[in-house]
């Protein structure tokens, strides 16, 4: 069966279709998840800050409401203009977690496990946990 044919429009075209816009399938690249950037006031390329700086001082992490590593959250506060957001718990297998040591990325879920990375074995610092409610979505409980 063939579908009538609309009738033949009696309104002027109203672009010339020579320039029609051409739309570029170009895929739109927006940050690449795994981007390793670390972001922030960074005083050596293991990702530690001005404000955490000790030996054991090495992991950036990924910020939920942007995207971007930071090696603490006072760092995202000085660079972006938003609030910092917390991994909601279901993510917690997304690898937002950075070791500077390494480069190696860690899951949230690993990282809350691990005293130490997982690739390289460098320590990290346990003093972390005391913060994990400003980058992770923890229940009390675990907090
Ligand atoms: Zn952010
Ligand atoms: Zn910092
Ligand atoms: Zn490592």
């Amino acid at each position: 069966m063939q579908e009538t044919a609309p009738p033949v429009s009696e309104q002027p075209a109203t672009e010339d279709p020579v320039h029609e816009k051409t739309v570029h399938e170009k895929p739109v690249h927006e940050k690449p998840v795994n981007e390793k950037t670390v972001h922030g006031q960074t005083v050596d390329d293991q990702t530690r800050c001005v404000h955490y700086r000790t030996e054991r001082d090495i992991v950036a992490i990924r910020f939920f409401c942007c995207g971007r590593f930071y090696p603490c959250f006072q760092c995202h506060a000085a660079a972006e203009t938003h609030p910092a957001r917390q991994w909601p718990a279901d993510r917690w297998a997304e690898h937002a977690i950075l070791c500077g040591a390494c480069g190696h990325t860690l899951s949230i879920a690993e990282y809350r496990e691990a005293d130490r990375c997982t690739r390289c074995s460098a320590a990290f610092n346990d003093g972390c946990r005391a913060h994990a409610h400003l980058y992770f979505d923890v229940p009390e409980a675990l907090a």
